[in-house]
């Protein structure tokens, strides 16, 4: 793997919402490439226990506890991170959350949750991340989109257009910074086996529903996302530019 052009040796990756789930499995994947990596969630108990489980297995992971949606909080990490020498050089927002409602049904308190976790979130982390990437002409961030990046579905309204957002984010973000050396690039995800999709992973119509759909025949696992995200992180894609990847089992090419 550590070949130059997909090292990460040297490198400080901060990635949201890494306390589990496919977070955690990217964190993971870019420590192995050996980029140094900092975790964070918003449970703080949860965030140390998976820091030091990961550093009992010899990664080199620091925490960054803070609420992706909170202007100040994103503000005040960034400066915590400065003041204890972390340069970030990747950032992947990662943090989000899902609700299902029809749309008739849905209040406006949880779309604006749905849409400030899932994409104003980017917005105010990269902003802060950009700062920082611009005036050392380096950086890469991977904005973690979904399948339904590229359409809707029922009973998702806010999280398909949060997700449709990080899409056109990720090509805005790509046309300012890609002259300055930092790269801006997406993954989108199909169904997989996180926390956040449990009850329709126990639910065997959905289930089914999912392995039929997918030409792979099967949800996705978490560490079935690090290939791209190493990828995008590392040098080897340092000519890419404001794309989507999706690792969706074939999914987004048939559905
Ligand atoms: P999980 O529910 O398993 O994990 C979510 C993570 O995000 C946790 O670490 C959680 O922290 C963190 N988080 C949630 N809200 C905030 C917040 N306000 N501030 C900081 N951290 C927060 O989700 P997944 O791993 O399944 O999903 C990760 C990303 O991938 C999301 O953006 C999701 O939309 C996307 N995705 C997931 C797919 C899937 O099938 N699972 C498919 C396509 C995209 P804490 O532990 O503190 O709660």
């Amino acid at each position: 793997m550590n070949t130059p052009l997909f090292s990460l040796e040297g490198r400080t990756a901060l990635v949201t919402g890494s306390s589990r789930g496919l977070g955690l499995a990217i964190a993971r994947g870019l420590a192995e490439a050996g980029a140094s990596v900092v975790l964070n969630g918003v449970n703080e108990a949860r965030l140390e226990e998976t820091a030091a489980a990961l550093r009992g297995q010899g990664v080199d992971v620091g925490t960054a506890a803070f609420d992706v949606t909170d202007e100040a909080a994103v503000v005040s990490a960034f400066e915590r991170l400065d003041a204890a020498g972390k340069e970030i050089g990747i950032l992947v927002n990662n943090a989000g959350i899902q609700y299902r409602k029809p749309i008739v049904e849905l209040d406006s308190a949880n779309w604006q949750r749905v849409i400030d976790t899932n994409l104003t979130s980017a917005f105010l982390v990269s902003r802060e991340a950009a700062k920082r990437m611009l005036p050392r002409k380096r950086g890469k961030v991977i904005n973690i989109g979904s399948l339904m990046s590229g359409l809707g579905r029922a009973t998702v309204a806010p999280y398909t257009a949060a997700k449709g957002g990080i899409k056109t984010l990720t090509q805005a973000m790509a046309a300012e910074w890609a002259e300055h050396g930092v790269q801006a690039n997406a993954i989108g995800p199909g169904y997989m086996l996180t926390d956040m999709n449990q009850a329709l992973i126990d639910n065997p119509e959905f289930d089914s529903w999912v392995k039929g759909r997918t030409p792979s025949r099967r949800w996705g696992k978490p560490e079935e996302l690090i290939g791209a995200a190493v990828f995008l992180a590392a040098d080897a894609s340092n000519y890419v530019n404001g794309q989507i990847i999706y690792v969706d089992g074939g999914m987004s090419a048939v559905i």
